[in-house]
């Protein structure tokens, strides 16, 4: 690992590149069984962002077979993987989003893999939430409030919002009940986080950093027309 590799730490969500503060282990079940060789492998990064620091452990279970020359193992299929430290992939958010918001996410993230169906229920919900709150629209089917800020938002942000509700059954659902909990592929919960991910990018945390930029332009001026003002011109 000589070279290093781009990396986004999911705790401070810095893009950084790793190079030595990776280490990785492997154990194998060696045993005759039903199901054949596996080999364990764990992986723990270390964030070298000063301010962060903190470590990620991931875990991935693999079909693999002895190595026709070397003496290690020769890793196949990958069978299942784990994501243990953070325990989801959720990005942190400040806290001016509204709470409800966030814990939705943040749930739905958490159990993508093993339920998506429960997760997609609670990204569902997490859209209507952001939507109502941040637009202020007349509460109703969610399709129908997405209709409603057709001409509020901008085209391509539109384009996405409206690309996942036509995706399979979440889609279809978008239509009925929010909380009704329906069949869904762990790719469409994940399509459906993604599109939460950027909407409170695009919409909570670009608003918030204007109105700073703003008021730090507003403070300034004030500042100097009142250095002008003692100066007596
Ligand atoms: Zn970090």
């Amino acid at each position: 690992m000589a070279e290093g590799f781009n990396w986004t730490c999911p705790h401070c969500q810095r893009h950084v590149t790793i190079t030595d503060t990776i280490s990785r282990n492997q154990a194998t079940l060696y045993h005759k069984n039903a199901d054949g060789r596996h080999t364990l492998v764990t992986t723990f990064i270390v964030c070298p962002n000063p301010e962060c620091e903190k470590y990620t452990l991931d875990v991935k279970l693999y079909q693999s077979e002895q190595h026709a020359t070397q003496m290690k193992e020769a890793l196949k299929e990958l069978v299942k993987r784990w994501r243990l430290v953070p325990p989801s992939n959720a990005k942190v958010f400040p806290d001016y989003i509204p709470k409800p918001v966030i814990e939705d996410y943040t749930e739905a993230c958490l159990i993508k893999e093993n339920s998506p169906k429960a997760s997609a229920t609670l990204a569902r919900r997490c859209l209507q939430g952001i939507i109502r709150d941040y637009w202020s629209v007349k509460p109703g089917r969610l399709v129908d409030e997405i209709e409603a800020i057709k001409d509020k938002t901008d085209n391509l942000t539109w384009d996405a919002i409206d690309a996942v509700r036509k995706v399979g059954n979440i889609g279809a659902h978008m239509e009925k009940d929010i909380n009704l909990i329906v069949d869904v592929e762990p790719n469409e919960a994940e399509l459906l986080i993604n599109l939460i991910e950027t909407l409170l990018n695009d919409w909570y945390i670009n608003r918030e950093e204007r109105k700073k930029r703003l008021q730090s332009i507003v403070n300034i001026g004030s500042k100097k027309s009142e250095v002008k003002k003692t100066n007596g011109s």
